[in-house]
């Protein structure tokens, strides 16, 4: 009888993509100081990315006071994760709704 090496498969699935804010755990989170959440800051780059939107739209909704946001030292803005949240519920709304 012949024994079969075993091949030890490991599968990684990535989950980073999916919506839901996960912060890498060395990443620097930053928690949103606007609402009692406490919901979690996160770069306008990954938000638009989230959002499947672009960057310029993004930064219409903070200049709309839609979203909290908060520009760090070097430039860089993030944007609170709860805010950005309900934002895309009411477009998915808006957008079901038209579809109708
Ligand atoms: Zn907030």
């Amino acid at each position: 009888m012949i024994s079969m090496p075993t091949k030890k498969t490991e599968i990684q699935i990535e989950t980073h993509e999916v919506w839901g804010i996960r912060q890498q755990p060395d990443s620097a989170s930053v928690v949103c100081g606007d609402c009692q959440a406490g919901g979690l800051m996160i770069p306008v780059e990954k938000a638009a990315v989230v959002c499947q939107c672009s960057r310029r739209l993004i930064y219409r909704w903070i200049e709309k006071g839609a979203l909290h946001f908060r520009e760090l030292p070097d430039g860089a803005v993030l944007v609170c994760g709860v805010t950005l949240a309900a934002k895309l519920e009411q477009l998915e709304d808006a957008t079901g709704a038209l579809a109708r």
